[in-house]
């Protein structure tokens, strides 16, 4: 029999669907579980994005679309940056393509030969890795333990930087660990940044929209407009606008980088569906309250989970500032038991294979995210089940002996 290719054997399978696969199996034998495991908004976009996309599906144009993505898309997605602060991109700056993920992997494919290597901080988002693997990269991790709030230092950077990685992959807020960097510290990484000028730099911001406490969503080319020649900026709907399944995302850099990417599209999908691209532009240019509204109903939620956190012993929880994540250091319970069912808990896998067993509750073990110390907490459940989940998340820790 033919072999696949040697890159689907360097794949893993996602440690996240596993244990909603566990949840989902459990649930379905008709135990009571309380997700706090996948990484979705759990909310649904406005009317007017439904109105839009009903409206394109009324008035079908039966063509393939734009590599780039239509230009009332573009026009739209410009408009957003510009709010963002991010200004001086033309369309030629940008480019769509199905959801953030598939933007990333055509970044991978635009900017690393094989061999080149990408440095990204841990604890990262999992898809990193093996779009790294998939076109054959080498991985530098940067460490940034509890210890250091999660948080990449300029030291780290600089360390980092002088080796010269083709790329270097930043994300702000942080998912897993809510993370996110004041203007002060992406000034301080950003003049390191700068030093570097033969690295490619990705900022895979698509929480941007979710920040809490008034801290602000910076980058780098807010402290160094310079930096737009090699900075590449990527932003998603999935999240912020509660559209995961739309699959909608976007980059804005350099044009050549834009260009690759439009390049790659013309031979990957051709185009974002043309539904999703109305309902893009009603998204990104039409009423706010529903992002808006999200983001202060998760700050609510961040601070009902960080008052369990705080309080249990032994726990080291920094606390998040945005996207919808706790993700607290637990390994003072490695060599443990859990009294009731006489588990033993050796590490995050146990914690987390345990606390699923016993009490209900999914949560994903850290070491899916490259940090076995931690655990991600995932809170955009329906309201009244977060009080209850994290009731049940205290109850298993003074359970262990
Ligand atoms: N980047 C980060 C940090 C994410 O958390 C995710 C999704 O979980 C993505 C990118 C992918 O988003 P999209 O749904 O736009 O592909």
């Amino acid at each position: 029999m033919p072999q696949l290719a040697s890159r689907i054997g360097r794949a893993k399978p996602s440690a996240i669907m596993q244990i909603a696969e566990k949840a989902k199996r459990l649930k379905a034998e008709g135990r009571d579980i309380i997700s706090f495991s996948i990484g979705v908004p759990n909310f649904l976009p406005g009317e007017h994005v439904y109105e839009a996309a009903r409206n394109a599906l009324a008035h079908d144009s039966g063509q393939y679309g734009s590599n780039r993505g239509a230009d009332a898309m573009i026009d739209a997605f410009l408009e957003h940056i510009g709010k963002l602060g991010l200004t001086g991109y033309g369309r030629v700056n940008c480019a769509s393509g199905v959801g953030a993920k598939h933007i990333l992997y055509n970044l991978g494919e635009a900017l690393l030969d094989e061999g080149d290597t990408i440095a990204f901080p841990t604890p990262y988002w999992t898809s990193y890795l093996d779009i790294a693997e998939i076109v054959n990269a080498k991985v530098e991790l940067l460490p940034c333990p509890p210890e250091q709030d999660y948080k990449l230092t300029p030291a780290q950077l600089d360390a980092a930087l002088a080796k010269k990685p083709r790329v270097f992959l930043f994300n702000n807020p942080s998912n897993p660990t809510g993370m996110v960097y004041s203007r002060e510290e992406i000034d301080a990484l950003a003049e390191v940044i700068a030093r570097y000028p033969d690295t490619w730099i990705i900022t895979d911001d698509i929480y941007n929209k979710m920040v809490f406490d008034g801290v602000g969503y910076h980058n780098f080319v807010h402290s160094r407009p310079e930096l737009k020649d090699r900075v590449i900026f990527v932003d998603s709907l999935s999240k912020t606008y509660g559209m995961p399944g739309w699959r909608v995302g976007f980059m804005a850099g350099p044009e050549s980088v834009a260009q690759a990417v439009v390049t790659l599209n013309s031979n990957h999908i051709t185009n974002i569906p043309e539904i999703a691209t109305a309902a893009a532009v009603a998204a990104l240019t039409g009423p706010q309250d529903v992002p808006e509204g999200k983001c202060a109903e998760f700050q609510a939620k961040r601070d009902q989970v960080m008052d369990v956190m705080n309080a249990i012993p032994g726990v080291v929880c920094p606390r998040p500032q945005g996207a919808f994540y706790v993700f607290p250091d637990i390994s003072c319970t490695f060599g443990k038991t859990h009294g009731p069912t006489g588990k033993a808990i050796a590490n995050d896998v146990d914690f987390c294979s345990v606390l699923l067993e016993a009490k209900g509750v999914a949560c994903v073990p850290g070491s899916a995210f490259g940090e076995p110390r931690a655990m991600r907490i995932s809170y955009t459940c329906p309201t009244p089940q977060l009080a209850p989940g994290i009731e049940r998340i205290r109850e298993f820790f003074a359970e262990l002996q």
